[in-house]
């Protein structure tokens, strides 16, 4: 059986222009996970046989980035291992492969999320997973350290009370830089949080240049990331550029998360081979190819994977 990596990349070889969505649906919304309860089952009540998961866009988009990313070079299984466990990687990737939507969803909910982070109560026979909420906070806060980086800062002035500092970041959070209404943007708001820079010292009273270092990945530049786009209005985002410089690593533009926020819905963009496909798990049809990039308009993060050095 060709698994799922293999068989969307053969509907985008095989793909005719007036059918351009893939055979049947792909990680849809929501899930049912059926409890085979064994024979030891029977001697005690069981609390609840399924499990339904709910508002599950806010890690659906991501799961699919993920997976798409995991394929698209043979070191990054290996390397993300390093971040997120080499049995989450393997079991990800097997579930994936092997269309086990609802399981695939579990894993990520039971593996990697807190407690805290959704809402659980048994409805008659079904335990309820309710995961309303931020993509940013059920998915990319939940990537370990994969992105973090770290920022040093020194002051001209030898009496600053605060003479250096140390800024350390789990997510890439850029902001739209002010003052500016063209260009850009994207790229100069990179710059503006990894780029070495000076500034007048925000000490009261010190008056001193304070030098900021590069920032660098603490534990090296990972396989891909995400930058969160979630403060970011739509007449900002008319350029997004296709590559971008992070930390001395050149890194591709690979994937976008969207946001409508009418319907309080994610969905997600990627590209394979240069062939850009929607997924909306939604939809009845709810991964389709793109016949041109997407507008980027609505955007929740953009996801970059780094090029290959040669
Ligand atoms: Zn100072």
């Amino acid at each position: 059986m060709k698994t799922l990596f293999e068989e969307i990349k053969a509907s985008i070889k095989n793909n005719y222009n007036q059918d351009r969505s893939f055979w049947r649906p792909v990680l849809p919304w929501g899930g049912v996970f059926t409890i085979k309860a064994g024979r030891k089952a029977v001697s005690c009540t069981p609390l609840y046989v399924e499990i339904r998961l709910k508002n599950t866009c806010t890690i659906d988009g991501f799961l699919m980035l993920l997976y798409v990313i995991l394929n698209e070079n043979e070191n990054f299984p290996r390397e993300l291992s390093l971040h997120l466990g080499r049995e989450f990687v393997d079991c990800f990737l097997y579930l994936m492969d092997t269309y086990s939507f609802t399981t695939v969803k579990l894993l990520w909910i039971w593996d990697k999320m807190e407690k805290q982070q959704y809402k659980s109560e048994v409805h008659k026979a079904s335990l309820i997973i309710d995961l309303f909420g931020n993509e940013h906070d059920n998915f990319t806060k939940n990537l370990e350290n994969l992105m973090s980086t770290i920022q040093e800062s020194y002051c001209s002035n030898w009496r600053c009370p605060t003479r250096v500092q140390e800024d350390q970041q789990r997510t890439i959070n850029i902001n739209p830089p002010q003052e500016i209404p063209h260009g850009n943007l994207i790229r100069l708001a990179v710059d503006e949080l990894f780029c070495s820079r000076i500034e007048l010292c925000e000490e009261s009273g010190c008056g001193g240049l304070r030098e900021f270092s590069q920032r660098v990945f603490c534990h090296g530049a990972p396989p891909f990331v995400v930058l969160n786009m979630q403060h970011w209005k739509s007449e900002d985002l008319a350029y997004v550029p296709y590559y971008l410089d992070l930390s001395d690593h050149k890194y591709l533009l690979e994937g976008a998360t969207l946001f409508n926020k009418e319907e309080h819905h994610y969905s997600a963009a990627f590209q394979i081979d240069g062939h850009w496909m929607h997924y909306d798990g939604l939809r009845n049809v709810n991964l389709i190819l793109l016949n041109k990039p997407p507008e980027f308009l609505l955007l929740s993060s953009l996801v970059y994977i780094r090029a290959t050095e040669k």
